[in-house]
């Protein structure tokens, strides 16, 4: 197993790409730059003559005029609109009170604080490190452009005073004190060798033992134990062997090895709390009305919530940046390495509280659209020559207006209809297309979905046709359909298959349905058109029908060998015999091993983790991509159901899923007893999704820019056009830009991101995103600006995308080297000249150091023989579609403390750091991340909760197989439940709630999702991360 983990101890190696100095590095790896082909960029385009008519205000779009607020057209109402008034804005940072005194810095303590007996240089030079970090949230209340004047709170009492203990806390307050335990080793330089059987993760949080791996967290040997978190040597399942520990995602070389006997603890509380950040966000602009109205402002976080009014740029529901204000010049953005992107979530879900999107339909007309560079007419548009033509806003060109859109200017050089058009005053609309927009001209048909059943042995015997059949029953009356219209237009199609594909007539003139085999696997077709996609409503007695039989018709079957593409082969041939677009929805279980195109071999070796061949484990088999690719030229849409027992190649039939906007799904080792209802809770909220059929996504940008990179599940014909089979409410995707020019700060940088798609009734629309950033040549305007949480989805995103092509190792290491360099960079321009030695970090990039080090964690980046290569595959997958609240929930967990939940008020309860040592033996606590859930429950919990919960009268009552808290009628019991529904109702995929009691087996896995301590498996704790990433900041600096 590789020793290397993504830093090296001192010094770090000079020859990394990207390290050595600053300005524009040439050799600068960083992402965003594997092996892109486009990484020199085009000039400017020939002709484009530069703006003659500037844009006066930063902000475009003013706010109404009271009583404008009618669109002409009756059908728009502009919403809830309190226009105009705007006493409240939300720009840049929070103030500075919010955050200084929330992050007390730990500040020098002598040496003489702790007696270190240790002559080791290397323990002095850590001990050095440790001793002079500071963590500064450096909170610029200057304005823009200037320096900041100051950074760094003084005298701070020192948080890091060796083995002193954690201040008592309630849940910590009362315990039995730990047992003493023998002093460690006398030579602890191999502390990771000399680690006894216990996961190190037991004995942070206060507790004296044997040479913890993490020894920053170790107490004194033979210090009496504070009231921390009581040692659990006890039932930690498998002994963990000691090189088990050295994942690569640890720290080799660094201060895991580094320290001898003196330890010391870092407070925790001092170093950046991501949920003190979410906290802020929400106590200062939660609740309350964001309007639009501003270019280049930062939006509250994913975090809080509020209700949001679009007055001229996008709602952030639909467009998230890594900053908000972009650097002028490319070598300004390469000296800062802060990614400029933009995760865009097209298709995302409003609240009710919030417009949903107007419809603009010009008729024969269709969209006004730039003549050069083909811009769809939105707010930034300049109207001149009284109205008669306008400047584009994207590449300057003067276009005349159509005459039917022709309207006078008021005094202000605005259109008089300025309110009564969307896309004029709006950030985000819809436009009607015509036939110009559609297939062959013609228009779409609806789209339809087809139900494609793997009906092989182990499928009937475990219930899960039966299942599926059933549920069909009832669900295919809820098929989406558009607010106005009374049925869905979508229409339905069912095939079952093992070795050959059934396809089924359900014409509703039919008494009885009608099966036809394909045993052909080679040249998949389908033998029928009429009847084979019905209207479930006319069709509903023979498809129930069907439904019913499809159990008894395979119940003896022995056949378990399957097919798999030519399942996806038969559903893209029979949408496009019925030339329209749609979904598949294939329920399979097993590899796909019988003689047929894409037939798969088991090819899973865990001795490739860690070796550059690792990333062959992500790489599809076969022809996959080439079907993937024939499903999203003819608009179809593979969501794929997947019932495992064993490995089956998630990277290769996950792959069509992906490349289609499709939704993988995975239940291992699926019972139906148990799986069944997070399965059909899946299905349900799966086939009710509001979506767009046949799409394609283009990103338009303003002159100095462009977009270079794509990042999602979707598929790129060519470097411009993101083609989307399908696309629904949770995808997104992130895009990243380049300049290709020097930017203008007056004019900005503009994006308009437009999709083209066919609604769910089979309706041509382009729904466009307009959204306006700042531009400075100041540094320290880039980093206020920006966005911790989307910079997170932009490096999970590329970072997974990287793997395919890269070693893992490598791609650990540019991002611990591009998020040093980030902050380098900050400390070097943006702070007052302060000591070497302290860390400072941006307020914006608080917690970047502890979100980047769960991503380095994860188990996508950091392999381990645990962990199946599926689960790996599976997570890399869906990471990729992810928008900006679901990777934030899927790094950093929540962890909520149940047992302090407060039955009079509606809150829930502040969440607390993912940390062993923020549970208490007498709490309960419910974490989530978006795929799973736990609830774990302390061993002296008190029986009032337990009843209250479980309706059992004590801890030892419950099972650990539960898996739904049972509908209890008490206050406590309804409270909790409605919490779990509120975090279950915006995740796409259902969590399935795991009872984890503490001390017992299962909290194993419970505690992998602890992201701040050190993971059993090795991965560094954040305190380790950040002293780590101090270093390197450091030496790019010194
Ligand atoms: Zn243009």
């Amino acid at each position: 197993m590789s020793q290397q983990g993504y830093v090296a101890a001192p010094p770090y190696s000079q020859s990394q790409p990207g390290i050595g100095g600053f300005g524009p590095p040439s050799s600068s790896v960083h992402y965003g730059h594997y092996g892109d082909p486009n990484s020199s960029y085009s000039a400017p385009q020939p002709g484009v003559s530069k703006s003659s008519v500037p844009f006066g205000s930063p902000a475009p779009v003013g706010p109404p005029p009271p009583g404008a607020q009618q669109f002409s057209q009756s059908s728009f109402q502009n919403g809830s609109g309190t226009p105009g008034q705007q006493p409240h804005r939300f720009q840049g940072p929070p103030p500075p009170g919010n955050t200084g005194p929330s992050y007390p810095p730990y500040s020098h303590q002598s040496q003489a604080a702790f007696p270190n007996t240790a002559p080791a240089s290397s323990t002095a030079q850590l001990a050095d490190q440790l001793n002079s970090m500071q963590i500064n949230s450096y909170v610029s209340c200057s304005g823009p452009g200037t320096a900041p004047s100051s950074c760094v709170p003084p005298g701070h009492p020192a948080a890091f005073q060796g083995p002193r203990l954690l201040p008592p806390t309630q849940q910590q307050m009362g315990l039995p004190p730990a047992p003493q335990l023998p002093p460690p080793p006398a030579n602890n330089a191999n502390g990771l060798c000399a680690q006894p059987a216990l996961p190190p993760m037991a004995r942070q949080g206060g507790i004296p033992g044997p040479a913890s791996p993490n020894p920053n967290l170790q107490h004194l040997p033979g210090q009496p134990p504070g009231p921390g978190y009581p040692p659990q040597q006890a039932n930690y399942g498998p002994q963990m062997a000691a090189s088990q520990l050295s994942y690569p995602g640890a720290l080799p070389g660094g201060p895991a090895q580094l320290s001898g006997p003196p330890q010391k603890k870092l407070d925790p509380d001092s170093i950046p709390s991501p949920i003190q950040v979410i906290e802020n966000d929400k106590a200062a602009r939660g609740g309350q009305v964001y309007a639009t109205n501003t270019r280049g402002q930062v939006p509250p976080l994913v975090t809080t919530n509020c209700v949001i009014q679009d007055q001229g740029h996008a709602s952030p529901r639909y467009i998230r940046c890594t900053t908000y204000c972009f650097p002028v010049t490319s070598d300004m953005a390469k000296q800062a390495r802060v990614p400029l992107a933009a995760v865009i979530q097209p298709f995302a879900a409003v609240p009710p509280d919030e417009t949903p999107l107007y419809l603009v339909n010009h008729g024969e007309t269709g969209p006004i659209r730039c003549n050069r560079c083909k811009a769809y007419m939105c707010p930034f548009m300049q109207f001149i020559e009284g109205g008669r033509r306008y400047q584009c806003a994207f590449c300057n060109c003067i276009n005349d207006v159509p005459p039917f859109f022709f309207q006078h200017l008021d005094h202000m050089g605005r259109r008089i209809d300025h309110y009564e058009r969307p896309e004029l005053s709006l950030g985000s609309y819809e436009y009607a297309a015509t036939s110009d927009y559609c297939r062959d001209k013609k228009p779409p048909n609806p789209p339809a979905f087809i139900f494609m059943i793997d009906v092989s042995y182990r499928n009937i015997k475990s219930g899960l046709v039966k299942l599926i059949c059933d549920e069909l029953k009832t669900l295919l009356d809820k098929l989406p359909r558009e607010e106005q219209e009374e049925s869905s237009a979508i229409r339905v199609g069912f095939v079952t298959y093992h070795k050959v594909l059934h396809f089924f007539n359900v014409k509703s003139t039919l008494a009885q349905p009608q099966m036809m085999v394909v045993t052909d696997m080679a040249e998949v077709f389908v033998p029928l058109l009429d009847g084979f996609l019905v209207d479930f409503e006319e069709s509903r007695s023979v498809v129930t029908n069907l439904l019913d039989q499809i159990p008894e018709l395979f119940a003896d079957t022995n056949e378990s060998e399957t097919v798999f593409a030519p399942v996806i082969q038969a559903g893209v041939e029979a949408l496009k015999a019925a030339e329209c677009a749609g979904k598949l929805f294939i329920f399979h279980s097993s590899l796909p091993t019988a003689e047929a195109p894409g037939k798969l071999k088991n090819r899973d070796d865990k001795k490739l983790l860690n070796t550059d061949k690792e990333k062959t484990l992500f790489q599809p088999q076969g022809n996959y991509e080439a079907l993937a690719k024939d499903c999203v030229a003819n608009g179809c849409c593979v969501n794929l159901f997947l019932f495992p027992n064993q490995y089956v190649d998630v990277a290769s039939m996950g792959l069509v899923t992906m490349y289609t906007g499709g939704t993988l799904y995975k239940y291992n080792n699926f019972q139906l007893n148990t799986d069944s209802p997070q399965f059909l809770s899946d299905l349900r909220k799966d086939i009710q999704k509001k979506m767009g059929f046949d799409a394609t996504m283009r990103v338009r940008t303003s002159t100095g820019f462009r977009a270079t990179d794509f990042f999602g599940a979707v598929y790129m014909n060519n470097t411009t056009d993101v083609e989307m089979a399908a696309v629904d409410c949770d995808k997104a995707v992130t895009v990243e830009f380049k300049h290709d020019d020097k930017l203008n700060e007056d004019a900005g940088a503009l994006i308009q991101c437009a999709v083209l798609y066919t609604s769910m009734s089979g309706q041509r629309r382009i729904r466009i995103h307009n959204i306006g950033l700042n531009c400075s040549s100041q540094l320290a305007d880039i980093y206020r600006a920006c966005e911790t949480d989307a910079l997170i989805n932009f490096f999970a995103k590329s970072a997974f995308k990287a793997i395919l092509s890269q070693p893992l190792k490598t791609v650990r290491d540019i991002l611990m080297n591009q998020t040093a360099h980030m902050l380098a960079c900050y400390k070097k321009n943006c702070a007052s000249p302060a000591a070497v030695s302290q860390l400072i970090l941006p307020d914006t990039m608080k917690v970047l150091p502890v979100y980047m080090n769960c991503l380095l964690k994860s188990c996508v980046l950091a392999g381990r023989p645990e962990i199946s290569t599926d689960e790996r595959a599976f997570h890399r997958q869906l990471v990729m579609a992810m928008g900006v609240a679901d990777t934030q929930l899927f790094f950093y967990p929540l962890l909520l403390p149940i047992h302090s939940l407060d039955l009079k008020s509606d809150a829930v309860p502040a969440a607390v750091r993912c940390s062993e040592e923020r549970l208490s033996e007498g709490g309960a606590f419910l974490l989530a991340n978006g795929l799973s859930m736990f609830l774990w429950l302390g061993a002296g919990v008190s029986p009032e909760l337990i009843q209250g919960l479980f309706n059992v009268p004590s801890f030892a009552h419950i099972s650990a197989e539960t898996t739904s808290l049972p509908d209890l009628d008490n206050p406590f019991s309804k409270k909790l439940k409605h919490i779990l529904e509120q975090i279950q109702s915006q995740k796409p995929h259902t969590m399935k709630l795991m009872i984890v009691k503490q001390r017992e087996q299962p909290e194993m896995l419970f505690r992998q999702f602890l992201v701040e301590d050190k993971s059993i498996y090795g991965g560094a704790s954040y305190v380790d991360f950040l002293v780590c990433i101090h270093k390197e900041i450091s030496q790019l600096l010194s």
